[in-house]
């Protein structure tokens, strides 16, 4: 199979990039602002109301745009220029970027790639970036990794975030873009500025995306650490993925996030599994398997026979930063001895990040955490939808 898509890839790639480059994402979604400064950084760009040119902006002018009675106002710094249903700036030449400055909230510059249109909400501005993909890719890997990692582990985070991205386009479809900008989509807080490597990173897995046995984009599920075993999609949540397999892992056993505890008294953990679980606290076994639980590998409950102890449920109520971890009573205490951070499926970033750091390459990293993956140019998937 992988030969076959290797063997299309290179024919398809000599068409070149088809369509679906450019997301529409959602800026300041959390909180959209009711006035903004906007100046480009790079390049120049022309500023159209209602679909006509009004005028032309260059590095070093800024304009006001405004929410002002259902319509978005423009001005220059000293005079109003007009009303409009709708204001967009295009860019004039490939590579420019424009800055936005929330007026009233702390006025924090944030810098962005391509287009933008700007359209009223309520008394806010709802303002949404026409990205080139890989644009943006950039700018979620930083947002998201940071700019220390290796080179190799950005290009692991480049394709999930495209995966994602392509696969979740319909996600804001009733407000008008397609992404966010927030933790609930990708996190996208800016342009990718503070180490090259990302940029390189983006480049050399340009249009790479990961897809199952049928050549549907995956659900690339990741997590910070997953204490040496990770998990089973349908452990977590409800449906098995062919790709989402428990697996044991030993990239990540000595990471600030490998290890967690927890203490509270006997009484209060009692009480708890009786409450919440309806566990025989007063059967001795039980009791004692309550109070001492050190299995030899994963599992997601505590003893099926005499009561349901999920340990996800454990996880959510007591606020745990996983569901993985042993029971011991020392004294008149219950300590919850925890390995990993985060829900276990897909790939674990700081295992990942410790290949890429050994030397792995970016594909065997991503098909050690997800099983019978392809990873394919995305072309070679628009090939196969429009056949
Ligand atoms: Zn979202
Ligand atoms: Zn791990």
């Amino acid at each position: 199979m992988r030969h076959f898509l290797c063997l299309l890839l290179s024919v398809v790639c000599s068409f070149g990039f088809a369509s679906n480059k450019v997301l529409q994402v959602g800026l300041f979604s959390k909180q959209e602002p009711s006035e903004i400064l906007i100046k480009p950084e790079i390049g120049s760009y022309t500023v159209l109301g209602n679909g006509l040119q009004i005028l032309e902006l260059k590095k070093g002018q800024a304009i006001r745009i405004k929410s002002e009675n259902g319509l978005v106002a423009v001005s220059t710094l000293d005079k109003a220029i007009g009303t409009y249903a709708e204001v967009r700036l295009e860019r004039k030449t490939w590579g420019s970027t424009m800055v936005i400055e929330r007026v009233n909230q702390g006025h924090k510059a944030h810098e962005y790639h391509d287009d933008f249109v700007i359209t009223p909400k309520g008394s806010k501005l709802k303002i949404v970036n026409h990205v080139y993909i890989e644009h943006y890719v950039s700018g979620v890997v930083e947002s998201e990794a940071g700019s220390r990692e290796p080179k190799e582990y950005y290009k692991v985070q480049a394709v999930i975030c495209r995966t994602y991205a392509l696969n979740n386009r319909m996600k804001h479809a009733a407000e008008g873009f397609q992404l966010c900008d927030q933790v609930h989509c990708q996190v996208y807080h800016n342009k990718s500025r503070h180490n090259p490597d990302i940029l390189k990173a983006t480049q050399e897995t340009i249009g790479i995306v990961i897809v199952d046995s049928d050549i549907n984009l995956v659900t690339a599920a990741f997590h910070s650490n997953c204490g040496g075993h990770t998990c089973n999609s349908e452990d977590v949540w409800s449906g098995a993925l062919s790709y989402l397999r428990a697996r044991e892992d030993d990239n990540c056993l000595e990471e600030p996030h490998s290890y967690w505890r927890k203490s509270t008294t006997t009484g209060e953990w009692m009480a708890y599994l009786k409450r919440r679980f309806n566990y025989p606290i007063h059967d001795e076994e039980a009791r004692q398997v309550a109070l001492n639980y050190c299995p030899d590998q994963r599992y997601h409950r505590l003893n099926d026979s005499v009561a349901w102890v999920d340990f996800k449920t454990v996880r959510k109520d007591w606020g745990l930063r996983s569901a993985y971890f042993n029971i011991e009573q020392v004294a008149d205490s219950v300590i919850l001895e925890g390995r990993g951070y985060g829900h276990g499926v897909g790939l674990c970033q700081e295992g990942a990040m410790n290949m890429a750091k050994r030397g792995t390459s970016y594909s065997d990293i991503l098909h050690f955490y997800y099983a019978g993956i392809h990873l394919v140019n995305l072309s070679v998937i628009e090939f196969f939808r429009s056949e």
